[in-house]
């Protein structure tokens, strides 16, 4: 027998209602997945007009932020991520190049001024504690004149400085285990990657490197591997117009990865995922997804994405 519409429409109905409480008690039971928003994806220093914004990766775990570098613009972009500036707990620099840690204090800063609910621990490359130090001295005058006037509380007691110069784990709570790589970026010697493994997914971030065939063991099995990338047709069109072109040059090939490379290592890793980031150049729109993308491809079979600010994976 044909049910009437009435009897029809009272199914669907409860068939919705049921499905929707199904839906809502699996994600109560399943622990908050691990996000990974790209803050700012334009590898070196310059600001530009428009387009990408300076290096920082965010990973929310079970709705926690841990920001991975902080190149300038990075609380800007936090906000446009939705992620409150006083909700930021761990902060983590890859190497002491400015792109990377430029606005490490002034994001604390901003956080402090929002109302911090929490302390935050930074971790980073030795360096990081005389950094601290000497930011929190570049703003005596107003920190002080707060803690005074306006009743703060004092954020030299409440940001830590975790500071590492060699290979290990460098954070385990009962989300993540965070581990570190030393990789290859000439002049500097203290530059790592890290790895994220929470429980239903594992990140590594490489930070600035060249080609490191250690980077594709410490990457084994992750789930995704965000990677920085140089595209070579791109930095000569750039270099034409700059006074220091040969001696740029140099550097660039000594301590970036071309395509082809980030594909081999994505490939000897295993990774399900090859997110590129750290564009070089980053100001290039002319460069397509295509473009970033074609090296890599030829050597890594799995999923590549080409980063764009904001963009969640
Ligand atoms: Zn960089
Ligand atoms: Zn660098």
């Amino acid at each position: 027998m044909r049910p009437t519409r009435r009897q029809f429409l009272t199914g669907v109905t409860s068939l919705a209602v049921s499905h929707a409480l199904l839906h809502r008690s699996v994600f109560a039971q399943q622990p908050k997945r691990t996000r990974i928003v790209l803050l700012g994806t334009k590898g070196g220093p310059r600001v530009g007009e428009a387009g990408r914004s300076n290096p920082s990766t965010l990973l929310m775990i079970n709705d926690v932020p841990y920001v991975v570098d902080c190149g300038y613009g990075v609380s800007k972009q936090l906000i446009s991520a939705g992620v409150a500036l006083n909700r930021v707990r761990y902060i983590f620099i890859t190497h002491h190049h400015s792109d990377h840690n430029l606005e490490l204090g002034p994001l604390f800063y901003n956080a402090w001024i929002t109302g911090l609910p929490v302390r935050v621990d930074a971790y980073g490359p030795s360096g990081l504690t005389q950094m601290t130090r000497d930011f929190f001295n570049y703003l005596k005058f107003d920190i002080d004149t707060r803690i005074d006037d306006e009743g703060r509380a004092d954020p030299r007691t409440l940001f830590t400085p975790h500071e590492f110069d060699k290979p290990g784990v460098v954070l385990t709570n009962d989300d993540v285990k965070v581990t570190n790589c030393l990789v290859r970026h000439p002049p500097i010697k203290q530059s790592y990657a890290y790895r994220f493994d929470a429980k239903e997914r594992s990140v590594v971030i490489s930070g600035d490197t060249a080609y490191a065939p250690e980077l594709a063991e410490f990457a084994k099995g992750a789930d995704v591997l965000v990677h920085e990338v140089m595209y070579l047709p791109g930095i000569e069109a750039l270099l034409k117009r700059l006074p220091n072109a040969k001696r740029l040059r140099e550097h660039l090939m000594a301590a970036h990865t071309l395509p082809e490379d980030v594909g081999k290592i994505a490939a000897a890793a295993g990774v399900k995922t090859l997110v590129l980031s750290h564009f070089v150049p980053g100001d290039d729109a002319s460069i397509t997804d295509e473009q970033w993308s074609a090296g890599a491809r030829k050597y890594f079979k799995g999923k590549i994405v080409v980063g764009r600010d904001l963009m969640e994976i």
